[in-house]
């Protein structure tokens, strides 16, 4: 129950346990291609290009950092959390000129916030985190896209923690770039970064001035393997992580399956159950209210008195695994639980189970 690496379906492991074929060998050709299409309706972006990348989702951050971004660009970056914070650093490399929005802990920044920021420069990108995975917060990101179609800026949106687990209407909202990575709500072992381009932005990034200035991460390199595969041709840059797209094929297809839909309200449920059962133990969240509290994983803070090594300690010799904080600065103060992927409500039960009985032998007595 850590937000990633998830537990996996067995038919996930049993493809990914394949024998493992050449990457051009027909087989693999249509599980590449098809998962490049069923990426799409994931996504929910008919008109997006799908890219399948070995790497994790720190590269997915790279790849659409660098493809989009020139030496001396002013990039907004809007912070709920850690991985906001590494966008900031990971786009200055670039040669970016980069303004940080920061949230406080728990709260989102005001759409009004970014706005006014907007107006100030000509920005060309702007980035956020759908769920910032150190902090549980959610972010709507409808209003962001309209913004940058509004100030014609791109904007990406880091998915990783949502993508498969939150609603996301890529071509609906004006995302230019949504990512993930393959362990989290995906449901595959970790070693694919994945994402969906717009055509706005691949139109940008053909109209560059300056070379992309991390040669693995350069669409030029990836972008006729993609197509390749798409129109069922071999084609090779860098050899694909054969295993893992087996999986990602098989996983793709079990949520489609479920549908979006459902998918999405499945995750909002147990969520929801998962902070009441929280609640009802007398244990405050991180996010301030329920419209930012994330479907994929929750970020209860500790109980007074109750000491964070202690508390760990006690759930490691339970049934479940939980993750401790992640916010450098207060890390000993909560911790995570992640309810995204093929999680049941029997698996919410166990972990309310777990937390309180940890919680009860660090001294605490919840309520009830
Ligand atoms: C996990 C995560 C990342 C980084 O992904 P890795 O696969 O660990 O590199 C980036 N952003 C968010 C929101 C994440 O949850």
């Amino acid at each position: 129950m850590i937000p990633g690496p998830v537990e996996f379906e067995p038919a996930v492991m049993r493809a990914v346990g394949m024998a493992t074929t050449s990457h051009v060998a027909p087989a693999f050709i249509e599980a590449f291609g098809h998962s490049l299409e069923m990426m799409r309706e994931v996504w929910m972006s008919p008109s997006g290009q799908p890219f399948i990348i070995a790497g994790t989702g720190t590269l997915a951050m790279d790849m659409a950092g660098s493809n989009l971004t020139e030496p001396g660009d002013n990039v907004l970056v809007i912070s709920t959390g850690y991985f906001g914070d590494r966008y900031a650093g990971l786009l200055k490399r670039y040669g970016a000129d980069v303004t940080l929005l920061k949230a406080e802990v728990g709260d989102v920044v005001k759409v009004s916030a970014i706005e006014k920021e907007l107006r100030k420069k000509r920005y060309r990108l702007l980035t956020f985190t759908h769920v910032d995975t150190s902090t549980a917060v959610r972010v709507d990101p409808e209003p962001i896209g309209m913004l940058g179609e509004k100030y014609g800026v791109l904007t990406i949106l880091d998915g990783v923690c949502s993508v498969a687990g939150e609603e996301l209407r890529q071509d609906e909202w004006n995302i230019d770039v949504a990512f993930t990575a393959s362990q989290k709500a995906v449901g595959v072992p970790p070693g694919l970064a994945l994402m969906v381009v717009s055509e706005r932005a691949m139109e940008a990034w053909r109209n560059r001035k300056t070379p992309v200035g991390n040669y693995y991460c350069d669409w030029s390199n990836w972008l006729p393997v993609m197509r390749a595969y798409e129109e069922r041709r071999p084609s090779y840059f860098g050899t694909p992580a054969v295993n893992l797209v087996a999986g990602l094929e098989v996983s793709l297809d079990i949520i489609l399956k479920e549908g979006m839909e459902r998918r999405i309200a499945r995750h909002s449920n147990l969520a929801h159950e998962f902070r009441t059962a929280m609640h009802d133990l007398g244990l405050k969240m991180i996010p301030l209210n329920e419209d930012i509290s994330a479907s994929t994983l929750s970020a209860p803070w500790y109980p007074e008195g109750v000491d964070g090594t202690a508390f760990m300690k006690a759930i490691s010799q339970s049934d479940v695994i939980l993750a401790g904080g992640l916010l450098p600065e207060l890390k000993d103060k909560y911790f995570r639980v992640g309810h995204m992927g093929s999680v049941t409500g029997g698996d919410i039960l166990v972990t309310v189970a777990s937390v309180r009985n940890a919680l009860k032998s660090c001294g605490y007595s919840p309520g009830i």
